[in-house]
Protein backbone atom coordinates (compact mmCIF):
# COMPACT_ATOMS: atom_id res chain seq x y z
CA UNK A 1 0.00 0.00 0.00
CA UNK A 2 1.31 3.36 -1.11
CA UNK A 3 0.55 6.03 1.64
CA UNK A 4 -1.04 9.62 0.35
CA UNK A 5 -2.51 12.29 1.24
CA UNK A 6 -5.65 10.96 -0.71
CA UNK A 7 -5.27 7.21 1.40
CA UNK A 8 -5.68 9.27 4.60
CA UNK A 9 -8.91 10.75 3.80
CA UNK A 10 -10.37 7.52 2.41
CA UNK A 11 -9.35 5.47 5.18
CA UNK A 12 -10.73 8.43 7.68
CA UNK A 13 -13.94 8.32 6.16
CA UNK A 14 -14.32 4.57 5.61
CA UNK A 15 -13.42 3.55 9.45
CA UNK A 16 -9.47 3.15 8.67
CA UNK A 17 -10.45 -0.36 7.99
CA UNK A 18 -7.73 -0.65 5.17
CA UNK A 19 -4.79 -0.12 6.89
CA UNK A 20 -2.36 -3.22 6.91
CA UNK A 21 0.85 -4.14 8.67
CA UNK A 22 3.71 -2.12 7.63
CA UNK A 23 5.95 -5.20 7.39
CA UNK A 24 5.75 -8.78 7.45
CA UNK A 25 6.74 -11.22 10.01
CA UNK A 26 8.77 -14.28 8.22
CA UNK A 27 10.18 -17.00 9.79
CA UNK A 28 13.92 -16.90 9.27
CA UNK A 29 14.99 -18.86 6.11
CA UNK A 30 18.04 -20.79 6.10
CA UNK A 31 19.84 -18.92 4.19
CA UNK A 32 20.32 -15.68 2.83
CA UNK A 33 23.20 -14.07 0.27
CA UNK A 34 23.01 -11.06 2.81
CA UNK A 35 22.53 -11.07 7.06
CA UNK A 36 22.32 -7.86 8.73
CA UNK A 37 22.46 -8.05 12.80
CA UNK A 38 20.81 -5.39 13.99
CA UNK A 39 17.37 -3.57 13.53
CA UNK A 40 18.39 -0.33 14.34
CA UNK A 41 18.60 2.79 12.25
CA UNK A 42 21.72 1.72 10.63
CA UNK A 43 21.01 -1.96 9.93
CA UNK A 44 17.79 -1.39 8.39
CA UNK A 45 19.13 1.59 6.08
CA UNK A 46 21.53 -0.98 4.78
CA UNK A 47 18.81 -3.28 4.32
CA UNK A 48 17.06 -0.85 2.24
CA UNK A 49 19.40 0.91 0.18
CA UNK A 50 21.06 -3.18 -0.55
CA UNK A 51 17.13 -3.93 -1.74
CA UNK A 52 16.69 -0.38 -3.84
CA UNK A 53 20.38 0.55 -5.12
CA UNK A 54 22.10 -2.72 -5.61
CA UNK A 55 19.09 -5.04 -6.57
CA UNK A 56 19.77 -7.60 -3.74
CA UNK A 57 16.63 -9.13 -2.72
CA UNK A 58 17.49 -12.19 -0.41
CA UNK A 59 18.51 -10.33 2.52
CA UNK A 60 17.81 -10.42 6.26
CA UNK A 61 17.52 -8.57 9.68
CA UNK A 62 18.02 -10.08 12.66
CA UNK A 63 16.84 -7.99 15.71
CA UNK A 64 16.81 -9.29 19.08
CA UNK A 65 14.38 -7.08 20.68
CA UNK A 66 11.99 -5.16 18.33
CA UNK A 67 13.16 -2.54 15.59
CA UNK A 68 13.33 1.01 17.16
CA UNK A 69 14.34 -0.05 20.63
CA UNK A 70 17.60 0.75 20.46
CA UNK A 71 19.34 4.20 20.13
CA UNK A 72 17.35 4.86 16.84
CA UNK A 73 14.21 5.43 19.12
CA UNK A 74 16.25 6.84 21.91
CA UNK A 75 18.85 9.88 20.75
CA UNK A 76 17.73 13.60 20.31
CA UNK A 77 16.54 13.81 16.70
CA UNK A 78 19.24 15.78 15.52
CA UNK A 79 20.44 15.85 12.03
CA UNK A 80 23.08 17.85 11.12
CA UNK A 81 26.63 18.08 8.56
CA UNK A 82 28.92 20.61 10.90
CA UNK A 83 31.93 18.81 10.59
CA UNK A 84 35.68 20.04 10.36
CA UNK A 85 37.56 16.68 8.71
CA UNK A 86 37.72 15.56 5.42
CA UNK A 87 37.66 12.14 6.52
CA UNK A 88 33.84 13.29 8.18
CA UNK A 89 32.79 16.32 6.63
CA UNK A 90 31.71 14.94 2.55
CA UNK A 91 30.19 11.74 4.66
CA UNK A 92 27.66 13.89 6.68
CA UNK A 93 27.16 15.83 4.03
CA UNK A 94 25.93 13.38 1.98
CA UNK A 95 23.82 11.84 4.94
CA UNK A 96 22.07 15.54 5.19
CA UNK A 97 21.21 15.39 1.17
CA UNK A 98 19.86 11.50 1.68
CA UNK A 99 17.80 13.07 4.74
CA UNK A 100 16.48 15.64 2.36
CA UNK A 101 15.00 12.76 0.15
CA UNK A 102 14.03 10.56 2.91
CA UNK A 103 10.32 11.23 3.01
CA UNK A 104 9.49 10.61 -0.78
CA UNK A 105 12.02 7.75 -1.11
CA UNK A 106 10.48 5.90 1.37
CA UNK A 107 6.79 7.13 0.99
CA UNK A 108 6.95 7.30 4.95
CA UNK A 109 6.48 10.52 6.69
CA UNK A 110 9.47 10.76 9.03
CA UNK A 111 8.73 14.44 10.19
CA UNK A 112 12.12 15.57 8.54
CA UNK A 113 12.44 19.23 9.91
CA UNK A 114 15.17 21.34 8.84
CA UNK A 115 14.57 23.65 11.64
CA UNK A 116 18.68 24.61 11.43
CA UNK A 117 20.94 24.05 13.94
CA UNK A 118 22.63 27.02 15.90
CA UNK A 119 26.23 26.66 18.17
CA UNK A 120 26.78 29.30 20.40
CA UNK A 121 30.21 31.10 20.28
CA UNK A 122 31.12 32.64 24.12
CA UNK A 123 34.75 33.49 23.15
CA UNK A 124 37.07 34.61 20.70
CA UNK A 125 39.23 31.66 20.38
CA UNK A 126 35.40 29.39 19.72
CA UNK A 127 34.91 31.79 16.93
CA UNK A 128 38.02 31.25 15.24
CA UNK A 129 37.36 27.49 14.96
CA UNK A 130 33.87 28.15 14.29
CA UNK A 131 35.27 30.01 11.35
CA UNK A 132 37.69 27.51 10.31
CA UNK A 133 34.47 25.09 10.86
CA UNK A 134 32.31 27.01 8.59
CA UNK A 135 34.80 27.17 5.89
CA UNK A 136 35.42 23.25 5.84
CA UNK A 137 31.58 23.02 5.43
CA UNK A 138 31.61 25.40 2.40
CA UNK A 139 34.58 23.84 0.70
CA UNK A 140 32.68 20.67 1.05
CA UNK A 141 29.60 22.06 -0.24
CA UNK A 142 27.48 22.15 2.76
CA UNK A 143 25.68 25.48 4.08
CA UNK A 144 27.30 27.96 7.09
CA UNK A 145 25.86 30.79 8.61
CA UNK A 146 28.25 32.90 10.69
CA UNK A 147 25.64 34.68 12.99
CA UNK A 148 25.96 37.93 14.85
CA UNK A 149 24.60 38.58 18.38
CA UNK A 150 21.90 40.95 16.33
CA UNK A 151 20.87 38.26 14.13
CA UNK A 152 20.64 35.76 16.89
CA UNK A 153 18.18 37.80 19.19
CA UNK A 154 16.03 38.12 16.06
CA UNK A 155 15.39 34.38 15.99
CA UNK A 156 16.23 33.65 19.89
CA UNK A 157 15.00 36.48 21.83
CA UNK A 158 14.59 35.03 25.18
CA UNK A 159 18.86 34.71 25.17
CA UNK A 160 20.81 37.05 27.16
CA UNK A 161 23.52 37.48 25.14
CA UNK A 162 25.62 40.22 27.65
CA UNK A 163 24.99 40.04 30.98
CA UNK A 164 24.96 36.02 31.48
CA UNK A 165 27.56 33.68 33.11
CA UNK A 166 29.00 33.39 29.51
CA UNK A 167 27.69 35.50 27.17
CA UNK A 168 26.98 35.22 23.76
CA UNK A 169 29.72 35.97 20.85
CA UNK A 170 27.88 35.28 18.37
CA UNK A 171 26.99 31.64 16.83
CA UNK A 172 27.89 28.91 13.67
CA UNK A 173 24.60 28.09 11.96
CA UNK A 174 23.34 25.71 9.74
CA UNK A 175 20.07 26.08 8.38
CA UNK A 176 19.68 22.82 6.40
CA UNK A 177 20.21 20.88 9.81
CA UNK A 178 17.42 20.24 12.22
CA UNK A 179 15.53 17.32 13.51
CA UNK A 180 13.95 14.02 12.13
CA UNK A 181 11.69 11.98 14.15
CA UNK A 182 13.45 9.17 15.52
CA UNK A 183 11.32 6.12 15.73
CA UNK A 184 9.75 7.06 12.53
CA UNK A 185 12.80 6.78 10.48
CA UNK A 186 13.03 3.08 11.79
CA UNK A 187 9.94 2.07 10.70
CA UNK A 188 10.39 3.95 7.13
CA UNK A 189 13.29 1.54 6.26
CA UNK A 190 11.67 -1.13 7.78
CA UNK A 191 8.27 -0.85 5.93
CA UNK A 192 10.44 0.27 2.44
CA UNK A 193 12.91 -2.49 3.00
CA UNK A 194 9.81 -5.26 3.75
CA UNK A 195 8.49 -3.99 0.81
CA UNK A 196 11.33 -5.25 -1.35
CA UNK A 197 11.43 -8.61 0.24
CA UNK A 198 13.70 -8.21 3.02
CA UNK A 199 12.93 -10.14 6.04
CA UNK A 200 12.97 -8.36 8.84
CA UNK A 201 12.93 -10.94 11.96
CA UNK A 202 12.41 -9.17 15.66
CA UNK A 203 13.02 -11.24 18.72
CA UNK A 204 16.12 -12.80 16.96
CA UNK A 205 19.25 -12.45 18.83
CA UNK A 206 22.77 -13.52 17.57
CA UNK A 207 24.35 -15.59 19.82
CA UNK A 208 27.27 -16.80 17.62
CA UNK A 209 29.01 -17.05 14.62
CA UNK A 210 29.64 -19.89 12.24
CA UNK A 211 32.94 -19.38 11.11
CA UNK A 212 35.31 -22.18 9.15
CA UNK A 213 38.92 -21.51 7.97
CA UNK A 214 39.22 -18.39 7.92
CA UNK A 215 35.68 -17.93 6.43
CA UNK A 216 32.17 -17.04 8.06
CA UNK A 217 29.86 -18.79 6.94
CA UNK A 218 26.37 -17.63 9.29
CA UNK A 219 24.86 -16.98 12.33
CA UNK A 220 23.84 -18.96 15.50
CA UNK A 221 20.68 -17.17 17.25
CA UNK A 222 18.16 -17.72 19.58
CA UNK A 223 16.09 -19.41 16.41
CA UNK A 224 18.41 -21.36 14.72
CA UNK A 225 21.76 -21.48 12.70
CA UNK A 226 21.37 -18.87 9.84
CA UNK A 227 23.50 -19.39 6.57
CA UNK A 228 24.69 -16.79 5.26
CA UNK A 229 26.76 -15.43 2.20
CA UNK A 230 27.98 -11.82 4.09
CA UNK A 231 27.23 -11.11 7.64
CA UNK A 232 27.07 -7.39 8.57
CA UNK A 233 27.22 -6.82 12.22
CA UNK A 234 25.68 -3.38 13.03
CA UNK A 235 24.43 -3.50 16.96
CA UNK A 236 25.84 0.26 17.71
CA UNK A 237 26.40 -0.23 21.67
CA UNK A 238 26.46 -3.86 21.53
CA UNK A 239 29.12 -4.14 19.74
CA UNK A 240 32.04 -5.08 22.01
CA UNK A 241 29.50 -7.92 23.01
CA UNK A 242 29.15 -9.18 19.63
CA UNK A 243 32.34 -8.84 18.07
CA UNK A 244 33.49 -10.84 20.84
CA UNK A 245 31.77 -13.72 19.91
CA UNK A 246 34.06 -13.90 16.50
CA UNK A 247 37.05 -13.46 18.66
CA UNK A 248 37.76 -9.69 17.90
CA UNK A 249 38.43 -7.07 20.20
CA UNK A 250 37.25 -3.78 19.14
CA UNK A 251 38.84 -0.05 19.46
CA UNK A 252 35.59 0.55 20.98
CA UNK A 253 33.96 1.10 24.63
CA UNK A 254 30.69 1.40 25.53
CA UNK A 255 29.06 4.26 27.90
CA UNK A 256 25.85 6.20 28.52
CA UNK A 257 24.39 8.72 27.12
CA UNK A 258 20.75 10.22 28.58
CA UNK A 259 18.07 12.14 27.02
CA UNK A 260 15.41 14.31 28.67
CA UNK A 261 12.36 15.61 27.62
CA UNK A 262 9.65 18.30 29.66
CA UNK A 263 6.42 18.86 29.81
CA UNK A 264 4.41 20.14 26.77
CA UNK A 265 5.10 24.45 26.01
CA UNK A 266 3.67 26.89 23.54
CA UNK A 267 6.47 27.25 20.62
CA UNK A 268 9.65 28.76 22.58
CA UNK A 269 12.69 27.40 20.46
CA UNK A 270 12.64 27.58 16.36
CA UNK A 271 15.64 25.43 16.02
CA UNK A 272 18.75 23.54 18.07
CA UNK A 273 20.99 24.93 19.67
CA UNK A 274 23.83 24.05 21.23
CA UNK A 275 25.39 25.72 24.23
CA UNK A 276 29.33 26.46 23.29
CA UNK A 277 30.81 26.84 27.36
CA UNK A 278 29.59 23.34 28.26
CA UNK A 279 28.04 20.64 27.43
CA UNK A 280 23.75 21.00 26.35
CA UNK A 281 21.83 20.78 23.43
CA UNK A 282 18.22 21.70 22.79
CA UNK A 283 15.22 22.13 20.44
CA UNK A 284 11.44 21.59 20.49
CA UNK A 285 9.39 18.75 19.60
CA UNK A 286 6.52 19.04 17.73
CA UNK A 287 4.57 17.92 20.28
CA UNK A 288 5.53 20.85 22.53
CA UNK A 289 8.50 19.42 24.76
CA UNK A 290 12.35 20.78 25.11
CA UNK A 291 14.35 18.28 24.01
CA UNK A 292 17.75 18.09 25.52
CA UNK A 293 21.19 15.82 26.72
CA UNK A 294 24.36 16.85 27.26
CA UNK A 295 27.54 14.57 27.79
CA UNK A 296 28.00 11.00 28.27
CA UNK A 297 27.89 9.49 31.55
CA UNK A 298 31.94 8.54 31.46
CA UNK A 299 32.18 5.59 32.89
CA UNK A 300 32.19 1.82 30.50
CA UNK A 301 28.61 0.55 30.98
CA UNK A 302 26.03 -1.23 29.21
CA UNK A 303 22.73 -0.29 31.78
CA UNK A 304 20.70 2.10 29.45
CA UNK A 305 19.50 4.35 32.17
CA UNK A 306 21.69 6.92 33.45
CA UNK A 307 23.24 8.53 36.78
CA UNK A 308 22.14 11.64 38.43
CA UNK A 309 25.44 13.46 38.55
CA UNK A 310 25.12 13.62 34.92
CA UNK A 311 21.58 14.89 35.38
CA UNK A 312 22.82 17.98 37.41
CA UNK A 313 25.29 18.46 34.59
CA UNK A 314 23.18 18.92 32.26
CA UNK A 315 20.86 21.08 33.50
CA UNK A 316 23.61 23.64 35.12
CA UNK A 317 24.45 23.44 31.41
CA UNK A 318 20.67 24.61 30.40
CA UNK A 319 20.59 26.90 32.90
CA UNK A 320 23.31 28.65 32.12
CA UNK A 321 21.32 29.72 29.02
CA UNK A 322 17.82 29.10 29.45
CA UNK A 323 17.16 30.39 32.96
CA UNK A 324 13.52 29.90 32.29
CA UNK A 325 13.95 26.10 32.06
CA UNK A 326 14.16 26.18 35.88
CA UNK A 327 10.57 26.83 36.00
CA UNK A 328 9.39 23.67 33.15
CA UNK A 329 8.42 20.38 34.91
CA UNK A 330 10.51 17.26 33.44
CA UNK A 331 8.35 14.29 32.13
CA UNK A 332 10.78 11.41 31.35
CA UNK A 333 14.60 10.70 30.70
CA UNK A 334 16.47 7.67 29.51
CA UNK A 335 19.64 6.08 28.49
CA UNK A 336 21.19 4.58 25.88
CA UNK A 337 24.30 2.69 25.00
CA UNK A 338 26.93 4.06 22.71
CA UNK A 339 29.61 2.71 21.15
CA UNK A 340 32.59 5.22 21.59
CA UNK A 341 35.69 4.59 19.45
CA UNK A 342 38.95 5.86 20.12
CA UNK A 343 38.85 8.88 17.71
CA UNK A 344 35.03 9.89 17.95
CA UNK A 345 34.52 8.36 14.27
CA UNK A 346 33.03 5.55 12.90
CA UNK A 347 33.98 2.54 10.97
CA UNK A 348 32.13 1.06 8.24
CA UNK A 349 34.78 -2.12 7.10
CA UNK A 350 35.56 -5.95 6.19
CA UNK A 351 36.62 -7.56 9.40
CA UNK A 352 39.73 -10.03 9.10
CA UNK A 353 37.66 -13.19 8.69
CA UNK A 354 36.01 -13.45 5.38
CA UNK A 355 32.03 -12.73 4.66
CA UNK A 356 32.30 -10.93 7.79
CA UNK A 357 31.98 -7.18 7.64
CA UNK A 358 31.91 -4.52 11.03
CA UNK A 359 29.75 -1.05 11.26
CA UNK A 360 29.62 0.39 14.32
CA UNK A 361 31.84 3.00 16.70
CA UNK A 362 28.85 6.16 16.00
CA UNK A 363 29.96 7.55 19.40
CA UNK A 364 26.54 9.88 19.98
CA UNK A 365 26.80 11.30 16.57
CA UNK A 366 25.24 8.11 14.59
CA UNK A 367 21.38 8.88 13.87
CA UNK A 368 22.62 11.77 11.55
CA UNK A 369 24.44 9.41 9.73
CA UNK A 370 21.88 6.76 9.28
CA UNK A 371 21.01 7.05 5.70
CA UNK A 372 24.53 7.56 4.46
CA UNK A 373 26.21 4.84 7.03
CA UNK A 374 22.91 2.80 5.25
CA UNK A 375 24.26 3.39 1.83
CA UNK A 376 28.05 3.74 2.48
CA UNK A 377 27.82 -0.41 4.16
CA UNK A 378 25.18 -1.41 1.41
CA UNK A 379 27.79 -0.47 -0.82
CA UNK A 380 30.45 -2.24 0.76
CA UNK A 381 28.34 -5.21 1.02
CA UNK A 382 27.54 -5.32 -2.22
CA UNK A 383 30.69 -4.48 -4.73
CA UNK A 384 33.58 -5.37 -2.18
CA UNK A 385 34.69 -1.81 -2.41
CA UNK A 386 34.41 1.60 0.74
CA UNK A 387 32.21 4.09 -0.51
CA UNK A 388 34.15 6.91 -2.11
CA UNK A 389 32.54 8.90 0.99
CA UNK A 390 33.35 6.38 3.59
CA UNK A 391 37.11 5.37 2.71
CA UNK A 392 38.65 7.15 5.84
CA UNK A 393 36.14 4.57 7.79
CA UNK A 394 38.51 2.06 8.04
CA UNK A 395 39.67 -0.44 11.25
CA UNK A 396 43.63 0.19 9.97
CA UNK A 397 43.54 3.76 11.19
CA UNK A 398 44.13 2.31 14.46
CA UNK A 399 47.16 0.43 13.67
CA UNK A 400 48.36 3.25 11.18
CA UNK A 401 47.62 6.11 12.99
CA UNK A 402 45.32 8.28 10.90
CA UNK A 403 43.02 8.84 13.45
CA UNK A 404 39.52 11.33 12.48
CA UNK A 405 40.01 13.25 15.79
CA UNK A 406 37.13 15.54 15.25
CA UNK A 407 37.17 17.29 18.76
CA UNK A 408 41.39 17.22 18.77
CA UNK A 409 41.06 14.82 22.29
CA UNK A 410 42.94 12.14 21.32
CA UNK A 411 42.31 8.62 21.64
CA UNK A 412 39.99 9.18 25.04
CA UNK A 413 36.81 7.47 23.92
CA UNK A 414 34.88 8.96 27.31
CA UNK A 415 35.78 12.28 25.84
CA UNK A 416 34.35 12.62 22.50
C1 LIG B 1 20.34 9.76 24.44
C2 LIG B 1 20.91 9.71 23.06
C3 LIG B 1 20.90 10.86 22.27
C4 LIG B 1 21.44 10.84 20.99
N1 LIG B 1 21.31 11.96 20.21
C5 LIG B 1 21.74 11.94 18.92
C6 LIG B 1 21.50 13.07 18.08
O1 LIG B 1 20.85 14.04 18.46
N2 LIG B 1 22.00 13.02 16.81
C7 LIG B 1 22.71 11.96 16.36
O2 LIG B 1 23.17 11.99 15.22
N3 LIG B 1 22.89 10.85 17.12
C8 LIG B 1 22.43 10.80 18.39
N4 LIG B 1 22.58 9.69 19.19
C9 LIG B 1 23.33 8.53 18.65
C10 LIG B 1 22.50 7.64 17.77
O3 LIG B 1 21.25 7.38 18.34
C11 LIG B 1 23.26 6.31 17.53
O4 LIG B 1 24.59 6.56 17.14
C12 LIG B 1 22.62 5.47 16.42
O5 LIG B 1 21.22 5.39 16.61
C13 LIG B 1 23.24 4.07 16.42
O6 LIG B 1 22.83 3.31 15.30
P1 LIG B 1 21.51 2.39 15.26
O7 LIG B 1 20.33 3.24 15.06
O8 LIG B 1 21.72 1.36 14.22
O9 LIG B 1 21.53 1.74 16.72
P2 LIG B 1 20.45 0.91 17.50
O10 LIG B 1 19.07 1.43 17.29
O11 LIG B 1 20.93 0.77 18.90
O12 LIG B 1 20.51 -0.50 16.75
C14 LIG B 1 21.30 -1.60 17.12
C15 LIG B 1 20.36 -2.78 17.26
O13 LIG B 1 21.12 -3.97 17.40
C16 LIG B 1 20.37 -4.85 18.21
N5 LIG B 1 21.26 -5.90 18.71
C17 LIG B 1 22.25 -5.79 19.62
N6 LIG B 1 22.84 -6.99 19.81
C18 LIG B 1 22.21 -7.88 18.99
C19 LIG B 1 22.36 -9.26 18.76
N7 LIG B 1 23.28 -9.99 19.39
N8 LIG B 1 21.52 -9.87 17.87
C20 LIG B 1 20.56 -9.14 17.21
N9 LIG B 1 20.39 -7.81 17.41
C21 LIG B 1 21.20 -7.19 18.29
C22 LIG B 1 19.83 -3.94 19.30
O14 LIG B 1 18.71 -4.52 19.95
C23 LIG B 1 19.46 -2.68 18.50
O15 LIG B 1 18.12 -2.65 18.12
C24 LIG B 1 22.04 9.67 20.48
C25 LIG B 1 22.02 8.50 21.26
C26 LIG B 1 21.45 8.51 22.53
C27 LIG B 1 21.40 7.25 23.35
Amino acid sequence: MTYSGFRVIKEALTGHRGWGPAWRTPEPKSHYDYVIIGGGGHGLATAHYLASVYGQARVAVLEKGWIGGGNVGRNTTIIRSNYLLDGNEPFYEMSLKLWEGLEQDLNYNAMVSQRGILNLIHSDAQRDAFVRRGNAMMLNGADADLMSTEDILKRYPFLNVNNARFPIKGGLAQHRGGTVRHDAVAWGYARAADRRGVDIIQNCEVTGFRIENGKCLGVETSRGFVGAGKVAACVAGSSGRLMAKAGMRLPIESHVLQAFVTEGLKPVLPGVITFGAGHFYCSQSDKGGLVFGGDIDGYNSYAQRGNLPVVEDVCEGGMAIFPMLGRVRLLRMWGGIMDMSMDGSPIIDQTHIEGLYFNGGWCYGGFKATPASGMAYAHLLATGQPHEKATAYRFDRFETGRMIDEKGMGNQPNLH
